[in-house]
């Protein structure tokens, strides 16, 4: 899962960027939206239809740009987020897992809402995830709030695969002088505190959420612009440390 302590630090954007960047290198990718307080990986990536049923009342992930998506929005109205609790959420994310029809899959990534609640406690109690992604932006709130999700991720047992700094200094498009708007460089500097992996910067860049506000996000819409290649960079950074974790659950280590 892709997860932050705050809200609005970008997690949908990355998530669903990451998503079309593994998406592209020929994997079969399936994108989870289970952020009941806003789910807007619809709109980021464009999908105005619903998921079908089967026969036997299975649900069909909805295909955009190559990533089969389901997203809690299909099945609630906006105001319905602020009245469900615990259980509910719990019967919620248990049928997203057990009553969708995600065939096979090479990566299933997961959009959290931000902090430590029943969503997150229900995903890991219920399937072995590989591991949490923390997105956070540079600023010393966003740093210590996402250290709070991953402490809960590590009580859970669930490794952590990396952290992402999102909205990493900003790069003016015309005369091209750095801005560290929101500062630069906490989220490597927490990773290499904490001996996590560091899986890259993503810009500050109002492209970024053009982009997503469109349903196209940047990567798709712009592949070549600074932000779409940090973005890809990240999604490799990615693939190789679930790599790492995949071998490492196939050949456990001997000790003598
Ligand atoms: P979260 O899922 O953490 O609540 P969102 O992904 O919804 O955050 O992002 C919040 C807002 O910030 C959105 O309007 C999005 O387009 C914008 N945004 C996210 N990342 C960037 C970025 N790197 N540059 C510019 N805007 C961004």
């Amino acid at each position: 899962p892709i997860a932050s302590g705050k809200g609005g630090v970008g997690k949908s954007t990355v998530c669903a960027n990451l998503a079309l960047a593994l998406a592209s290198t020929g994997a079969s990718v399936g994108l989870m939206d289970a952020d009941v307080y806003g789910p807007s990986i619809p709109t980021i990536l464009g999908i105005e239809e619903e998921p079908e049923l089967t026969a036997d009342r299975r649900i069909i992930p909805v295909s955009k740009h190559g990533v089969k998506v389901i997203s809690m929005g299909f099945f609630m109205k906006p105001e319905e987020a602020v009245i469900w609790r615990g259980p509910m959420l719990h019967k919620t994310v248990e049928q997203f897992l057990h009553t969708v029809e995600w065939g096979e899959l090479d990566y299933l990534l997961v959009d959290l809402p931000p902090g430590t609640g029943d969503v997150q406690l229900s995903l890991c109690q219920m399937i072995p995830i590989t591991g949490a992604v923390i997105v956070s932006t540079p600023q010393d709130v966003a740093l210590n709030v996402a250290q709070k999700a991953i402490a809960m991720f590590t009580k859970l047992n669930a490794p952590i695969l990396g952290i992402i700094e999102n909205m990493s200094a900003y790069v003016c498009p015309h005369c091209g002088k750095r801005e560290e708007i929101f500062g630069s460089g906490g989220a490597r500097q927490m990773a290499e505190r904490l001996s996590l992996p560091f899986l890259g910067e993503i810009p500050l860049a109002t492209s970024v959420r053009k982009t997503s506000d469109a349903g196209t996000p940047i990567v798709l819409a712009d592949p070549d612009s600074p932000a779409a290649a940090a973005l890809t960079a990240v999604a490799k950074n990615l693939a190789a440390q679930v790599s790492i974790r995949a071998m490492q659950i196939a050949q456990p280590k001997v000790t003598f």
